[in-house]
């Protein structure tokens, strides 16, 4: 079925649909907070999508635990109240090998609005963590790029997310490719997230690293924008002040790559929105 746009929203800035909470220890700011800072924005619609639990420990030191998570849904739930801006549940979701299991489990049969699907290790290397900034001295950055994109391609392939985030991680601290690799190791990899039906999300915490531009970069976005594959946008925020940072700079470059709509969604159905 062809998604039609969707006429309900009339929003100066598209909704924020990456929020975290203090539940992941990393961030901070009470869900109340974020949202009065998308409400000064008249934003119409926001998505906490925070770090999701996984049963195996992996990462426990960024996310919640599986028993936190009820308790994740409620706060969310709590600030739930017919008013602007509208507040949706999502997740950041975790793929890695080995997470299959879990995710198959227990993804489908929550309540979200959204799943964002994450690559965040690269074997045992978070490797867009500060604390471990000193492995890529001795890695080969062109090599961990193809490692990088050969996970989200078993992301995609698994079928449980709805919107790829920070697609072009790796440049985080600033180690980059030849434009040349990166359309080689990138074409394939977004027929296939075009094939899926999946959207990628335009990240704009990209402008706050050393990388110094969004997720993704101007020109996998028009790669990307060949193969119609839909935008969402989000700040990745981890304070209440980052919610909608540089959104009017992500619709400018979204427009420039030629889009003219982005995606929303709601319990999982992604419907289309003017820009
Ligand atoms: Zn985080
Ligand atoms: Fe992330
Ligand atoms: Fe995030
Ligand atoms: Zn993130």
């Amino acid at each position: 079925m062809p998604e039609k746009p969707d006429k309900t929203s009339v929003a100066l800035l598209p909704p924020d649909y990456h929020i975290h909470t203090p539940l992941c220890k990393h961030a901070t700011g009470a869900p109340e907070e974020y949202r009065a800072a998308a409400s000064a924005m008249r934003m119409a619609e926001m998505c906490f999508t925070d770090h999701g639990p996984d049963p195996s420990g992996y990462d426990l030191k960024h996310r919640m635990s599986l028993p936190q998570f009820p308790s994740y849904a409620l706060m969310i739930r709590s600030i739930q109240d017919g008013h602007s801006p509208r507040v949706l549940l999502g997740i950041e979701a975790d793929y890695y090998p080995g997470a299959e299991p879990f995710l198959r489990d227990w993804l489908p049969h929550q309540p979200f609005d959204l799943v964002l699907g994450s690559v965040h290790y690269i074997n045992e290397w978070g490797f867009d963590s500060p604390d471990n900034l000193y492995v890529w001295d001795s890695v080969d950055v062109k090599g961990v790029w193809r490692q990088y994109f050969t996970l989200v391609a078993a992301l995609v392939d698994l079928r449980l997310f709805d919107v790829i985030t920070h697609f072009d991680l790796p440049k985080k601290f600033g180690h980059r490719i030849a434009d040349r690799d990166l359309r080689e190791m990138v074409r394939p990899l977004l027929d296939k997230v075009a094939a899926a039906g999946m959207a990628i999300e335009i990240n704009t915490s990209g402008w706050r690293r050393a990388a110094a531009e969004a997720y993704p970069s101007p020109l996998i976005l028009s790669l990307m924008r060949e193969r119609e594959i839909p935008i969402t946008f989000g700040s990745d925020a981890h304070a209440p002040g980052d919610v909608g940072n540089q959104f009017e700079k992500a619709v400018a470059l979204a427009r420039e790559a030629g889009y003219s709509a982005y995606r929303r969604y709601c319990a999982r159905q992604p419907s289309l929105c003017p820009l």
